[in-house]
């Protein structure tokens, strides 16, 4: 049994990031939300678009350390694992920036799980089943690839993907419950209640 999980916004959490960078540059105030899509939103309608952009750099590549994993998501996997599952991470991440300063967001990336312990017996995984893909069309070859019975991906348009395995289970982490209901695609709301088979 293979269960495979997105990385950026699945299980990784960047609200407090995206608020802590916007707040340090005096985009916005200490009690805006600590929410990712409305720090982007403000932005945009105050016609800082390059901001947002750069603020994404920031968070994706040098400052990513300071993001958190959505809450209860390590200990899923580790229930996973000491169930008999074999986990898989499989993001879509270009090595590099499109724009911006040039910095290593697959390092970063690998960084960020090795010091949330995901190698360790505290998680169970293994570092060479966390795969950081270039393109769209790699990632879904890989869930693909790797035997994935299930798939948990926070963008519909990844799992409603026409190169989706068609035999793979269809998860959408939807924290804040804000996605329309979608033929073949199960939401899930919180990492507490999730398992497989
Ligand atoms: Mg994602």
């Amino acid at each position: 049994m293979v269960v495979g999980f997105d990385f950026d916004n699945t299980i990784v959490s960047y609200d407090l990031l995206f608020k802590k960078l916007a707040f340090e540059k005096g985009l916005i105030s200490e009690d805006f939300p600590a929410n990712k899509t409305l720090v982007r939103d403000h932005l945009r309608a105050t016609g800082r678009e390059p901001l947002w952009t750069a603020l994404q750099g920031e968070a994706y590549g040098p400052r990513m350390a300071d993001a958190i994993p959505f809450p209860g998501v390590k200990s899923a996997i580790a229930r996973l694992i000491q169930g008999g599952v074999d986990v898989r991470i499989i993001s879509h991440k270009t090595k590099f920036p499109i724009s911006g300063p040039q910095f290593d967001l697959h390092g970063a990336a690998q960084a960020w799980l090795e010091k949330e312990n995901f190698w360790t017996a505290a998680v169970g995984m293994l570092q060479q089943h966390a795969f950081f893909e270039p393109t769209k069309e790699l990632k879904l070859a890989r869930i693909g690839s790797e035997g994935c019975e299930a798939f948990v991906d926070d963008l519909p348009e990844i799992l409603l993907a026409s190169l989706f395995p068609n035999h793979v289970r269809r998860f959408l982490f939807d924290p804040e419950r804000i996605q329309a209901p979608r033929e073949g695609l199960q939401v899930l709301s919180s990492w507490d209640n999730f398992c497989w088979p």
